[in-house]
């Protein structure tokens, strides 16, 4: 235990919550199997950067997760790894996983990240486009297992009456960029994440929510809202 505080205290990786996991120093530590290693050495990934060394174990052992790191340290191979090791592959019970992004461009990366970390397992992995939003009905994403997704669109689908997206099968909810999420308009993003958390509808939906910064709209929506979560600041020496 000692040990491990003063590898935290070295990453400078700051964690409170509940037997939290050790963390790893290299990928092939993961308790994953070997196309997703391979994937990530594929993908120039020699190394895990520090909150993907903490917070890939978290996720993997199925704990909640709020994630602060500084942009640019690799939050999104932090949240996919696992999400992919937990989805195994195609199931066709529609969406399984869906990360809410504050742009779409940010939604079309962390796509192309996925299906480049998952290559070979063959999910279908979804992006809402605009022109599409009319042609949804309420079986037409059966096929896919992975939402990648602004709020905005999500919600409209998710209000139609009869909804014509489901998400009753979701296991896990990943908010990517919380900090900039939560500050657009007043209390906007707050109604949205309810709504889409109601049509999360699973027992056991898990949430992971990933930031640059903790601000306090972050941090006090975490603790409302999530049952025994582990947080992670990078950056910060440990207590
Ligand atoms: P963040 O979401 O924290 O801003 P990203 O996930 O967008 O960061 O990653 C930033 C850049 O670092 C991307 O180009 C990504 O491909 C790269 N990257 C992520 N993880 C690693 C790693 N373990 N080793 C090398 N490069 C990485
Ligand atoms: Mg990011």
């Amino acid at each position: 235990e000692q040990e491990v505080n003063r590898t935290r205290n070295q990453l400078r990786l700051n964690v409170t919550g509940k037997n939290v996991p050790e963390p790893i120093a290299l990928f092939d530590q993961l308790s994953v199997n070997t196309d997703l290693i391979e994937n990530l050495s594929r993908a120039g990934y020699d190394e895990p950067t520090t909150v993907q060394k903490q917070a890939i174990t978290v996720m993997l052992e199925g704990r909640q997760l709020l994630a602060c790191a500084p942009t640019g340290s690799g939050k999104t191979a932090a949240f996919l790894v696992p999400v992919i090791h937990h989805l195994k592959g195609p199931q066709r019970k529609g969406f399984r996983a869906v990360i809410v992004c504050p742009t779409r461009e940010l939604a079309k990366q962390t796509q192309r990240e996925c299906v480049r970390l998952s290559f070979g397992r063959g999910f279908r992995i979804h992006i809402i486009h605009k022109k599409a939003l009319t042609q949804y009905a309420p079986n037409s994403s059966q096929k896919f297992d992975i939402l990648v997704t602004t709020p905005n669109r999500l919600c409209y689908l998710l209000k139609q009456e009869p909804p014509v997206i489901s998400l009753a099968n979701v296991e896990w909810l990943i908010i990517d960029e919380a900090d900039k999420l939560f500050e657009t308009g007043l209390n906007s993003f707050r109604e949205q994440l309810e709504e889409i958390l109601q049509a999360c509808s699973n027992k056991n939906r898990k949430i992971g929510m990933f930031s640059a910064t903790l601000t306090p709209s972050v941090g006090e929506w975490c603790k409302e809202n999530m049952r025994d979560f582990i947080q992670i600041i990078v950056g910060q020496k440990n207590s």
